[in-house]
């Protein structure tokens, strides 16, 4: 990092194996903090129109921010961004762990990669000095053997190695990265974008952590967390995201068989409860991170080791309930394949589903999946369909185009099951139950994302006694199952929060409203680390700066219809919801003209036709729980 709050940039072209440095001038840094706002800033700055994503001239952004990499909770997470090999639009995507921090105490803020390497290579950033290294022992392998041969060939257990793993290698669209093989940047393909560059890992060790400006006052609120946060009591600790997978239950919204049901009969067997009384064998975290919501899993059996973590709740319910599998060993292992890979676990997990529709429908064949059998429940093809994926070979190839283009080359009303936003296959949360959602799905820039907001049933907690969104006016509570005026601004405002998040880099398991950071106290840490004054209203221009910038990039790709409209999911949408959200639908006047069908029990014609049809089951219009998000609403880093 660079002093005095200007930001430091390292400029590296793979094609002419230059590097050069940028010293961004403070104004600027303090108009978008880092994150998703400084890497628009540099994408739309740096990027030409029309590149192709896969193509030399995408440039590749990596940014943290003006607290990365000190000690508060919460504050480790950093951006992958460039243009989408999925969407073909803005692309971004958030991971904690370790890189983000150990690259600010090597002295940068951000690198910035463009052009393609003649042969494989990483690079190794060793504080100052930038090493470009021969890649082509790692070409290839699994992300376990990349991450111990590079720590064994610079006989360094402590650099932070940032890969896109074989998936990435072979072009798969919704291909990941990760850092130190548990911490992902799941969404938009950004393993598919550094892949076709050649490059297979960037690696960075840093030796002069950054200090606050002000650190009595930067300790002053590690105390207030401190005296905050009862780590005991938090949902977050004892379960993580995995939690999600009773409540979406309870709320009949778990999406199971490809969003035709709201109810699983395994959810149970699959849930973090079951997880955290069978398999959990430690509970891992971020740098600095208190919370440590990280699950670490072991099968012996399966070989499933906790060197790969431990499934979040989206890769429970995409690979579980999606594809109607109810055996926690076997999604454990996915998981750890899923890490082998680099693998975005919700894109891989709705696609397997979305093929297994087809094959229910005759639209892929035995013949064509090689002999597996893709029916609803069926482990061990789905564990087979995730090597054929990550390989890219047989119908993985196919696959691993994403639903929308897979079920443009199969043809057949294939695209009825395709459930997509933009391209990028829809999270595992459906909002016929979580109306506000609906509108995160249709407006973010980067397609289907359920990190746009909080989650609909933390509207309905909102009060006026000392809420912590209240600073915002968000003080009164919203039902879950509303669409009207109130949550359309309660969305609004709420987004700028949580782009405001991914701007600092702070994780939304630590920051209010799931968790005990309020803005306020975020705030005075922000300034204090900077010297700054910044108040909560500025803060909330970089959160609207950073969606502003990422629909004017899009714009200015116009790398394809639709990509500015809003865009709902599917006609399967339009069907309604079982109990407790029976009843509703999501309708065209909510700016969602195209999304999941039928989500819960509906006659099969339904599902054919994609029309709209008839209230399924009593059309009492219950209301569904508000069982809280029970980590739902929130994040994991295979989902982003
Ligand atoms: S809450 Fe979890 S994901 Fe967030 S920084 Fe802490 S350990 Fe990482």
């Amino acid at each position: 990092m660079a002093t005095g709050n200007t930001a430091k940039l390292l400029h590296v072209d793979l094609s002419t194996r230059q590097t050069r440095t940028e010293v961004v001038p403070e104004t600027t840094v303090r108009k978008y903090l880092g994150g998703g706002a400084l890497a628009s800033y540099i994408l739309l700055r740096d990027m030409p129109a029309g590149v192709d994503p896969l193509g030399p001239d995408n440039v590749l952004v990596f940014t943290t921010s003006v607290i990365n990499g000190l000690s508060l909770s919460g504050t480790n997470r950093y951006t992958a961004a460039a243009k989408s090999p999925l969407t073909g639009g803005y692309g971004e995507s958030e991971a904690g762990g370790w890189w983000g921090p150990e690259l600010r105490a090597a002295g940068w803020d951000a690198v910035v990669i463009r052009g393609k390497s003649a042969a494989p290579v990483y690079l190794f950033i060793k504080d100052d000095t930038v090493e470009f290294r021969d890649a082509a022992p790692y070409w290839g392998r699994l992300s376990g053997e990349v991450q111990d041969g590079i720590e064994a060939e610079l006989g360094d257990k402590r650099v932070r190695v940032l890969q896109c793993g074989l998936a990435g290698e072979r072009g798969v669209r919704f291909a990941a990265l990760v850092n130190q093989l548990k911490h992902f940047h799941g969404r938009s393909g950004m393993g598919a974008v550094m892949g076709s560059k050649n490059l297979k890992a960037v690696v960075v060790r840093g030796t002069k952590p950054p200090v606050a400006s002000d650190k009595a006052e930067a300790k002053g609120q590690l105390v207030w967390f401190k005296d905050h946060y009862e780590r005991a009591t938090d949902r977050f600790h004892q379960v993580g995201s995995s939690g999600g997978v009773l409540a979406l239950e309870a709320s009949g919204i778990l999406p199971t068989r490809n969003f035709r049901d709201g109810s699983f009969e395994g959810a149970k067997a699959i849930s973090g409860q079951t997880m955290r009384d069978t398999i959990l064998v430690n509970r891992g975290t971020c740098y600095a991170c208190a919370v440590a919501c990280k699950r670490e899993v072991e099968v012996k059996e399966l070989g499933v080791t906790a060197k790969y973590g431990g499934p979040e709740y989206e890769t429970l319910a995409a690979t579980g309930s999606l594809c109607g599998i109810d055996d926690l060993k076997m999604l454990a292992l996915a998981n750890q394949l899923y890490a082998q890979y680099v693998l975005d676990s919700i894109s891989t997990g709705a696609v397997m589903a979305f093929a297994m529709e087809c094959y229910e429908h005759g639209i892929i064949t035995k013949e064509m999946t090689g002999g597996i059998e893709l029916q609803w429940g069926n482990a061990d093809a789905v564990i087979q369909m995730i090597h054929l994926i990550g390989k890219r070979e047989g119908i993985g190839r196919l696959l691993g185009e994403g639903v929308k283009r897979a079920a443009a080359q199969l043809g057949k009303g294939a695209d009825r099951f395709a459930l997509h936003v933009k391209g990028q296959e829809v999270p595992m949360h459906d909002p016929r139950g979580k109306k506000g959602l609906s509108l995160a799905y249709a407006l973010s820039p980067t397609g289907a994302d359920h990190m746009e907001a909080p989650h609909d049933p933390l509207y309905a907690g909102f009060h006026p006694q000392g809420h912590p969104l209240g600073a915002l006016g968000l003080i009164e509570p919203l039902d879950p199952l509303t669409l009207d005026s109130k949550k359309v601004r309660a969305f609004f405002e709420t987004q700028k929060v949580w782009s405001a998040y991914n701007s600092v880099g702070m994780c939304d398991f630590v920051g209010a409203p799931l968790n005990a950071l309020g803005l306020e106290p975020m705030m005075d840490y922000i300034n204090a680390v900077t010297g700054w004054n910044m108040s909560l209203y500025e803060l909330m221009k970089v959160g609207e700066r950073n969606n502003t910038l990422a629909r004017v990039f899009n714009n200015r790709q116009h790398a394809g219809a639709g990509l500015q409209q809003p865009r709902g999911l599917h006609a399967r949408g339009r069907h309604p919801a079982p109990a407790p959200a029976r009843g509703h639908r999501q309708r065209r006047a909510e700016g969602l003209e195209d999304r999941p069908r039928r989500v819960l029990r509906g006659p099969p014609h339904l599902l054919r036709d994609g029309g709209v049809g008839p209230e399924h089951g009593p059309a009492d219009g219950g209301q569904a729980r508000r069982a809280g998000c029970g980590g739902s609403c929130g994040r994991t880093e295979v989902g982003r």
